[in-house]
């Protein structure tokens, strides 16, 4: 079977200087197009998320505040947060495309998948767009899969540097649904939220399962994460169908944060996520573009992911190790949190 791949660049989704910019999918095409990966993948045309769609995961403001928007021409929806003329259409082909992919891989059609799409989702909340996200495109194909396949729980891995809040906040009731984030942790650092102690509502108890970190985690402390947290989560939960909120801004070199994670470590945690998806749910997985502001890296590591999801070894790392000395230990966290979630 194959892995699905789709592609929305939003090239008219664009504002210079800011750092969720357009050169982010060119630098993407660009990459996978040299390097031959796109005549590996079975590739997925886009086509726009419903009115309907989209409402399963966002109040009607929502939907209509970006609509409007955009047919008043653009403007800024937060200080953080863009909308051109038309950023309205390319919010909906990006849900879209996430959706349609995630039920290419519910329905067997594909084994697995690589959806890259702007603009981002995972900070999208239940009423607002914000950082940088208009839909939460992860959470509209979840509340889809759930809807009209057999795939009925799922697990989401967020694996960008910033905290997942609209995820969270979208399933903070939903048991049908464990939302795992792992992310840059501090009240200075956006979005602010993500405290082990956010573990869902009273009806979703456990559900939710922060990984809040200090800055200047690398590979090991990552991988130790993956191992003695995400993965026993994933077999206690034991998901229909898994989700991962890519983002590769905790990379050594990204601007946006300070965690030191290189590009083989995204790759290990990515073959990770991917032999956890064939242990426990025939394979099923689906990667969703989310942050990744230093252009070669975040090429370079949709590529390495995608060959981890043809279960190719090959790792592209031209930037190395980070040049850090020391990394923060993460035993006692990772202690609080086995015992938090019921891992031991
Ligand atoms: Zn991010």
């Amino acid at each position: 079977m194959s892995t699905v791949f789709t592609f929305v660049p939003a090239y008219e989704h664009n504002l210079v200087g800011h750092p969720e910019h357009a050169g982010r999918g060119k630098a993407v095409l660009k990459r996978l197009t040299d390097n031959q990966v796109l005549g590996q993948v079975t590739n997925l045309e886009p086509a726009v998320a419903t009115r309907e769609q989209i409402l399963r995961a966002h109040t009607p403001a929502v939907f209509d505040r970006v609509e409007e928007i955009s047919l008043r021409g653009g403007g800024n929806i937060d200080a953080d947060t863009y909308a051109t003329d038309q950023s309205f259409k390319q919010a909906l082909l990006a849900a879209g495309a996430v959706t349609d992919a995630g039920l290419a891989i519910a329905n067997g059609e594909s084994k697995n998948g690589y959806a890259f799409v702007r603009p981002p989702g995972h900070h999208a909340e239940f009423n607002r767009s914000m950082g940088f996200c208009l839909f939460n495109n992860i959470a509209v194909a979840a509340k889809e899969i759930q809807a009209s396949t057999n795939c009925k729980r799922l697990m989401i891995v967020d694996i960008d540097v910033h905290h997942g809040n609209g995820t969270q906040d979208i399933f903070y009731g939903d048991d049908s649904v464990l939302f795992i984030s792992t992310h840059q942790f501090g009240s200075w650092f956006y979005p602010g939220t993500g405290s082990a102690q956010e573990m869902g509502s009273e009806v979703a108890s456990g559900a939710n399962f922060n990984v809040p970190l200090v800055a200047g985690v690398g590979d090991e402390g990552y991988l130790a994460v993956m191992d003695h947290l995400i993965a026993p989560a994933a077999r206690k939960y034991q998901p229909d169908m898994i989700l991962i909120s890519a983002g590769f801004d905790a990379h050594w070199q990204d601007p946006l944060a300070a965690m030191q994670l290189s590009l083989t470590g995204y790759a290990s945690m990515s073959q990770k996520l991917i032999e956890l998806a064939d242990e426990i749910c025939d394979g099923r997985i689906l990667f969703v573009q989310e942050g990744g502001y230093m252009l070669d890296v975040l090429s370079c590591a949709v590529q390495n992911s995608i060959s981890a999801l043809l279960h190719q070894d090959e790792i592209h790392d031209p930037f190395g190790l980070s040049p850090a000395s020391s990394y923060p230990k993460l035993d006692s966290l990772i202690e609080e949190l086995q015992v938090l979630h019921l891992l031991k």
